[in-house]
């Protein structure tokens, strides 16, 4: 049931947080602000809020979340705007990833079309610092502009910015919009690097089930294994989990995909968060004691009472 208040905001309560696993629980307030000063206003009533970006990389626990959840997907956030002659776009947090990409491939700039296949809002590709084996999209940053939690503007450039791997430093942050440099380059190879790229995304990945994508970050090795690496590699926790006989496994209705071991999969007429968080917090124990080898998150657990990108949720 939503309720439209009297406030132009227009707050939904106990309203669902549509994510990739398309299962968890609800906001006791949802909002679409359709301006900066209406986000300006949300975040004076509320400086714990949660942004919600496309909810690719989100598990949402069963009991929901207080804080207020945040969608920019209104057009006051989501546009972008393209220098073919400079590289430079500037667009807003909101902007759906998938058709940036396309948009300047169109225009003839390279730089996106790494991040192909990668399901995101702008905003949460650059907290996540969204990548992989083809790129990342620190690569290309410029700039970002985000609120802090006390209403100020925040402008950083890319040298201000503490990107790692799968990692950006900017949690915490609202992101509002950032500037990318991208290269002007011959539109017909960049299309076909992105199908190329696509196409190997959709032979090792479990495409057409819900899931948030990688579960886990891949892990730097303690120590030397020869089933494994050398001590200080970094290496696929996809590849971990599956030597470690693990794919298929399952808790209620969430399960180890049998096509990528790092890929968490829901059948979501049966499945709960917990089933996720259980099945992850034994796939840790199983890898653990199998390599000695420690898993942690790259999903982004919400939970009641802790603001977002809280791994404790998977603690052993
Ligand atoms: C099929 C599939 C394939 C995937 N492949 C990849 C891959 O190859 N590489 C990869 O890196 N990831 C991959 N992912 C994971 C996901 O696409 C990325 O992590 C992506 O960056 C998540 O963006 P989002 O907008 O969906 O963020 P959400 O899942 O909505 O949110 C993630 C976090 O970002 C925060 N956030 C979102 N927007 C903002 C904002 N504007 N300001 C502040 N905080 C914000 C949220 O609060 C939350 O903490 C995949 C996921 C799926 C389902």
């Amino acid at each position: 049931m939503s309720t439209a208040l009297a406030d132009p905001l227009e707050l939904q309560r106990h309203a669902p947080i549509p994510t990739w696993f398309h299962i968890g629980g609800r906001a006791d307030a949802f909002a679409r602000p359709t301006s900066h000063d209406q986000l300006a206003d949300l975040l004076r009533r509320d400086p714990s809020l949660r942004i919600l970006g496309d909810g690719a990389n989100l598990l949402v626990h069963d009991e929901g979340v207080a804080d207020t959840v945040v969608s920019l997907a209104a057009p006051a956030f989501s546009g972008w705007q393209i220098d073919a002659r400079t590289g430079i776009v500037r667009a807003g947090a909101g902007a759906n990833l998938p058709k940036l990409i396309h948009a300047t491939i169109r225009e003839g700039l390279a730089g996106l079309e790494v991040l192909g296949g990668v399901p995101a809002s702008l905003g949460g590709a650059l907290v996540m610092n969204a990548g992989g084996a083809f790129g990342q999209i620190a690569d290309v940053v410029r700039s970002v502009t985000a609120l802090a939690r006390d209403g100020s503007t925040v402008h950083l450039t890319r040298q201000q910015i503490a990107f790692a791997y799968r990692s950006s430093g900017l949690e915490g942050l609202i992101i509002t919009g950032c500037e990318l440099a991208l290269t002007p380059a011959d539109p017909a190879p960049l299309r076909e690097r992105l199908l190329d790229i696509m196409a190997k995304k959709k032979a090792s990945q479990p495409l057409a089930a819900h899931s948030a994508g990688c579960v886990w970050k891949n892990p730097t090795l303690p120590h030397d294994h020869p089933a494994l690496g050398p001590a200080g590699a970094r290496v696929s926790a996809g590849m971990v989990i599956d030597r470690a006989g693990l794919k298929g496994l399952a808790v209620g209705g969430a399960s180890i995909s049998p096509v990528h071991a790092n890929f968490v999969v829901t059948d979501t007429a049966v499945a709960t968060a917990q089933h996720v968080i259980d099945l992850m917090i034994e796939t840790r124990r199983r890898v653990f004691d199998t390599f000695g080898v420690t898993l942690h998150p790259e999903v982004v657990i919400w939970r009641r009472r802790s603001l977002g990108l809280d791994p404790a949720g998977v603690a052993p």
